[in-house]
């Protein structure tokens, strides 16, 4: 039998490279995990790829990341009027 321990799992340098790009992008949206003014938040926001999603696409062009639904940022726009 090996005395080989697996070691437990850790952030690699790839991680800490991907958390920097992250915060500033959050940084830069003044992206917030919770709803403006109680009434702006991702799911009615036009960028939100899919309203229904708990957590879905933004597709606003300084983002293009993943978001929760009661997520907020400067970005926030209405959905028009059909
Ligand atoms: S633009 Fe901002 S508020 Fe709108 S979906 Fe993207 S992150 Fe949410």
């Amino acid at each position: 039998m090996s005395d080989y321990v697996i070691p437990p799992p850790e952030p690699k340098e790839i991680d800490e490279q991907n958390w920097l790009a992250l915060r500033d992008l959050m940084e830069r949206a003044v992206l917030r995990p919770v709803p403006f003014e109680g009434r702006e938040q991702c799911n009615n926001c036009l960028y939100y790829l899919d309203p229904d999603a708990g957590i879905s696409y933004c597709w606003h062009p300084q983002l293009r990341v993943l978001v929760g639904e009661q997520w907020w940022c400067q970005w926030w726009e209405a959905v028009p009027d059909e």
